[in-house]
């Protein structure tokens, strides 16, 4: 596993080194920009699916299907390809725009290299690891050693159990957990809760607020 967590560590590496190579000087054309970080995405989600299959040891040599990892590729997020958030920075000549790009999609890439592979091999969860960074990390320590479904189903469809621990719990935004289930239950009963103008439903978000108050 620590071998597999350097070789990841090290492709982040390269990909820190080629944003930080775009912020000194951006490629002459959008195409060389394209080709080049096409080519490290595409290295990064072999890297993620060649890395699961060193855990499996099942079958080192197998190699992805070229459809998933062109769709991988390719996937659209918030209306947006990769293809076009790269153009945008470029033509705005934004070269950390380009380099947050580079971060984001990088891992992204590797793990869905990592789920595929794990899918292949007839693995049915994943175990979350921080990979021994706490600096970065705070906000995924709960996390530590978690086991969950490689599942689409199980992010978009099955719903949610009452003592799940939720993606976005470690954000505060003044609204609390009992509030949120209270109005499960409203919902699921069909009762709307009234508009809180008309008087305080007690979300909590007013926990927040310093100098100003609620509109209710
Ligand atoms: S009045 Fe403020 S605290 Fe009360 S329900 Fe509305 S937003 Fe939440």
């Amino acid at each position: 596993m620590q071998k597999i967590i350097k070789r990841y560590l090290a492709k982040f590496d390269e990909i820190e080194r080629l944003g930080d190579g775009y912020i000194k000087s951006l490629p002459n054309s959008y195409n060389e920009l394209e080709i080049t970080v096409e080519a490290y995405l595409i290295d990064m989600y072999l890297e993620g699916y060649a890395s699961v299959g060193y855990m499996l040891s099942d079958d080192v040599e197998r190699q992805p299907d070229t459809d998933r990892v062109m769709s991988a590729l390719m996937l659209i997020i918030a209306g947006e390809s990769l293809y076009d958030r790269l153009r945008g920075y470029y033509e705005k000549g934004d070269a950390e725009g380009i380099k947050t790009v580079l971060d984001t999609e990088a891992h992204r890439m590797w793990m869905e290299g990592a789920e595929d592979r794990a899918i292949d091999g007839g693995a049915g969860t994943k175990q979350w690891i921080t990979v021994g960074d706490m600096r970065v990390r705070d906000n995924h320590r709960y996390l530590e050693g978690v086991t969950i479904p490689i599942d689409a189903d199980f992010y978009t469809t099955r719903g949610y159990e009452e003592d799940e621990i939720l993606p976005w719990d470690t954000i505060d935004v003044g609204v609390g957990k009992k509030f949120l289930l209270r109005e499960r239950h409203r919902a699921y009963a069909g009762t709307v809760t009234p508009d809180c103008r008309h008087g305080c439903a007690g979300c909590g978000a007013n926990c927040l607020l310093k100098e100003v108050s609620c509109d209710a």
